[in-house]
């Protein structure tokens, strides 16, 4: 069984920075990543990124490329499509989809994925959640579309496509929106923008070339079907801590960390996103973690 120093699960911003530290601090790691390439969310981020600094970033991929021709990521020999999957915290085992190692630190930064609407399974019309409000929108000109939820990126979401969509409808579960009162003002302003409260997706049928969504509605003025060309959802994230069930969790699967970024045992980190909640998100966040979890691991192994 391979013996590592350091195993970082997860190659997203976080996780690079680690390594980064790793080689900074003179520690030896290796990075596996599920997918096919490095980037976590930054592959999927199309808006203009200005709380990064010192630069403005035109979107996600530009900072990816920055990051991919650090020397220290250059000298990285990531593993790709390997998802840590389970680990023995005993033994300090960490079983991938491909392999198993033995580490003396594991650092999790796997990041969040998307909730889903179960009810929407095999829908062909729903769209990624990595599908650009502005910069794809014009995707849904002239069409009708369902946007669900009632956060930030759901509001931001249903005004962007207002420009483009024939009618858009807002589906909010709740009573009330989470979003900021500024979103709400500017959707319940638009003249093709509906907001249907207490209100949830049952099912969907295809009916010529287009989906009916059949309702589950709290209030009376509500309606019981709408038909839709798209459906977008904006419901929110988990935290990708399947892997970890031992570990303590917190709100949506986000892993518990003290102050050290160690969450729970001695030898397990974990950064970034995965460990943060939706609030705290954050490019700027995850770097900065990624430093301390990284600088107490060798402050651990200075001790004699
Ligand atoms: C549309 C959008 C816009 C945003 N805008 C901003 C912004 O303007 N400013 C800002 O600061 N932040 C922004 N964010 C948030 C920011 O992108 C995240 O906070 C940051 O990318 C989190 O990095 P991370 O490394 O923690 O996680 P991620 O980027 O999610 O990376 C996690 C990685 O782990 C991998 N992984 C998952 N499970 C496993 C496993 N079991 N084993 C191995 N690998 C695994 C994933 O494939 C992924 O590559 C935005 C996010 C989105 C989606």
């Amino acid at each position: 069984m391979e013996h590592v120093q350091v195993l970082i699960a997860g190659g997203g911003i976080g996780g690079l920075s680690a390594a980064i530290w790793c080689q900074r601090l003179g520690l030896s790691c290796l990075l596996v990543e599920k997918a096919d390439r490095l980037g976590g969310q930054l592959l999927h981020i199309h808006n203009e990124l200005w709380d990064f600094p010192p630069r403005v970033y035109s979107q996600g991929s530009e900072l990816l490329d920055e990051l991919l021709h650090h020397p220290a990521i250059h000298r990285l020999d990531p593993r790709l499509e390997e998802a840590v999957v389970a680990i023995d915290p005993h033994e300090r085992i960490i079983t991938t989809t491909k392999t198993s190692y033995r580490a003396d630190y594991l650092i999790i930064a796997t990041g969040v994925s998307p909730n889903h609407i179960p009810a929407l399974d095999g829908c062909p019309c729903v769209l990624p959640t990595s599908f650009s409000t502005t910069a794809q929108a014009a995707r849904v000109t002239g069409q009708e579309i369902a946007v669900v939820g009632g956060g930030d990126r759901a509001l931001e979401s249903a005004v962007n496509l207002s420009k483009y969509a024939s009618h858009v409808h807002l589906l909010v579960r709740k009573n009330q929106l989470r979003a900021r009162s500024q979103w709400k003002s500017r959707a319940e302003a638009l003249p093709n923008l509906s907001i249907w409260w207490e209100t949830e997706i049952a099912a969907y049928e295809a009916r010529s070339g287009k989906i009916a969504l059949m309702l589950q509605a709290g209030r009376p003025d509500s309606p019981s079907e709408i038909t839709v060309d798209w459906i977008l959802p904006r419901i929110g994230v988990h935290g990708n801590s399947d892997a970890f069930p031992m570990l303590g969790t917190f709100g949506d699967s986000y892993l518990q960390t003290d102050g050290f970024q160690r969450a729970g045992s001695p030898w397990i980190y974990a950064l970034g996103d995965v460990c943060n909640g939706a609030p705290y998100a954050s490019l700027s966040l995850a770097v900065g973690q990624a430093m301390k979890a990284v600088k107490h691991i060798s402050l651990q192994i200075q001790q004699p």
